[in-house]
């Protein structure tokens, strides 16, 4: 750090939790946070810790929400016979912005990676079966990223849901090979889910 201050050098370090922020942007946004007027650092901190204790995982679909359940899963204006599973929420907020997909999600906060020794119990891939056992889902889309991890997610789940008798599909071009489906743009997405395939 810049300066000798233990308490920078906190701030620092939590800045680099957040991915994509190495040492150098860290150091940046602290110092610019001291330099700033002391309700800008204010409002910040407010900010987080409001959101932080405002939204949660819906309990159903697990994507994050300000009410349990979310508005999507609470809706009676959506098609529950088809369930959209997605790796983090930014992509089921991208599917929603493309305005055409009526049916419901399932975020799992991740993909399998035997690596960073993430497993389906860590995906809670059970709770995602559960919600197949009632019946009136009859088709599961699998909008996972298209990188190897997504893919390898992917073809886990298809193998796992087609075993209960439910229609598995997978998203197909449109997304860029190795791309995440939040960054893919509205237009592109909805084709994707348009252009979809049994798996
Ligand atoms: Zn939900």
């Amino acid at each position: 750090m810049l300066i000798n201050s233990p308490a920078m050098d906190r701030l620092v370090e939590a800045f680099r939790r957040l991915p994509g922020v190495g040492r150098r942007t860290a150091e940046r946004y602290a110092m610019q946070l001291m330099a700033a007027p002391a309700a800008v650092a204010g409002e910040l901190s407010e900010a987080v810790a409001r959101a932080r204790a405002a939204v949660t995982e819906c309990s159903v679909c697990r994507n994050l929400t300000e009410q349990d359940p979310c508005v999507v899963c609470a809706s009676d204006r959506r098609d529950r016979s088809v369930l959209c599973v997605v790796e983090h929420p930014p992509a089921a907020l991208a599917i929603e912005k493309g305005g055409v997909y009526r049916g419901l999600y399932h975020v799992l906060h991740g993909v399998l990676n035997p690596l960073d020794n993430v497993g389906p119990d860590e995906l809670k891939v059970g709770a995602l079966l559960r919600r197949l056992e009632g019946g009136e889902v009859r088709e599961v889309i699998l909008a996972t990223n298209t990188t190897a991890e997504g893919e390898a997610t992917a073809l886990y789940l298809s193998r796992q849901i087609a075993a209960m008798g439910v229609q598995v599909s997978r998203i197909a071009h449109g997304v860029p090979v190795g791309g995440g489906v939040e960054y893919a743009d509205d237009a592109t997405l909805t084709r994707a889910l348009e252009g979809r395939r049994p798996v």
